[in-house]
C-alpha cells in the first residue's frame, strides 16, 4: 500500500463547506478547485491528494480502497450501504433531514403505496420497517413534481427549510434520518496508514469542535 493519503470529496454543496474544515486541518489545495476542471489534485501537503466526485460515488472509492478518506453526506451513505467503512467523524456540516413528503392536506394512501425518490434503498428498508407496502420508483431530480404529475403518492427526499415542498403544495410528513456529513475511512487503509489518519482525525474533529464553540455572526 502506498503511503500517499488520498481523500475523495463530494461535489458541490458540501465541498464549499468541506474545505473551510480541511484548511483548519491544515489541508488546502495546491490550486483553486473552481478555476479547474480536474478531478485530482496536490495539496499543501506533499503526500496528500484530492479527488473531488459525485457524492454517490465517495463511499464506492472509500470501499474499494481507490481512496483512503472519504467525505460524504450520510444519506449517500445509508443509500450506498457503505459496507466495510468506519465511520469515526460526523463533521456536522450540511444538516438536513430524510423524510417522507405528500400533497398538503391529502392523507397518505392506505393501501400499496407508490413512492417517488432516488433513496430507492433507503425507502424500501423504511417503508417495510413500517410494515406499509411501498412500490418505489427511482427517479434522479424533482422528485416534488412526481405526486403533483400523478407519478406517486409520495416522496422520499431531503428537506432543509421545507421551502421547496412547500413552493410545489407539498408537507413533510415523516422523519426517516437526520443528515450531516461524515468522514468515512477505509478499513484497510485505517491499520495500514494508522500513522497518517489518525493525526488528520484529530485535527478535522478540534477543527469541528472549535467551529460549534465559535459564536454565530
Ligand atoms: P429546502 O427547500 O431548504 O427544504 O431544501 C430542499 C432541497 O435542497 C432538497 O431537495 C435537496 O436537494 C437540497 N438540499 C438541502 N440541504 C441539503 C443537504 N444538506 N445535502 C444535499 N442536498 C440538500
Amino acid at each position: 500500500m502506498s503511503k500517499q493519503l488520498i481523500l475523495a470529496l463530494s461535489k458541490g454543496r458540501i465541498l464549499d463547506e468541506t474545505l473551510p474544515l480541511l484548511a483548519d486541518a491544515g489541508i488546502t489545495p495546491a490550486e483553486d478547485l473552481s478555476k479547474s476542471r480536474k478531478l485530482l489534485f496536490d495539496t499543501n501537503l506533499p503526500d496528500v491528494k484530492l479527488v473531488i466526485i459525485r457524492a454517490t460515488d465517495v463511499p464506492t472509492y472509500v470501499q474499494l480502497g481507490a481512496a483512503d478518506v472519504g467525505i460524504a453526506g450520510k444519506d449517500v451513505l445509508l443509500e450506498h450501504g457503505a459496507e466495510g467503512l468506519y465511520e469515526p467523524l460526523d463533521l456536522e456540516i450540511a444538516r438536513c433531514k430524510l423524510m417522507t413528503a405528500g400533497v398538503t392536506g391529502q392523507p397518505p394512501a392506505k393501501a400499496r403505496r407508490r413512492v417517488a425518490t432516488k433513496f430507492v434503498n433507503v425507502a424500501r428498508r423504511y417503508y417495510a420497517e413500517q410494515g406499509i407496502q411501498a412500490e418505489v420508483i427511482k427517479l434522479y431530480g424533482a422528485m416534488e413534481l412526481a405526486p403533483l404529475m400523478n407519478l406517486a403518492d409520495e416522496i422520499v427526499d431531503i428537506v432543509d427549510t421545507g421551502n421547496t415542498l412547500r413552493a410545489n403544495g407539498m408537507e413533510p410528513r415523516e422523519l426517516i434520518a437526520h443528515i450531516s456529513t461524515r468522514l468515512v475511512v477505509n478499513k484497510a487503509a485505517m491499520t495500514m496508514k494508522h500513522d497518517r489518519i489518525k493525526p488528520l482525525l484529530a485535527r478535522l474533529e478540534s477543527a469541528v469542535k472549535k467551529r460549534q464553540t465559535q459564536p454565530i455572526e
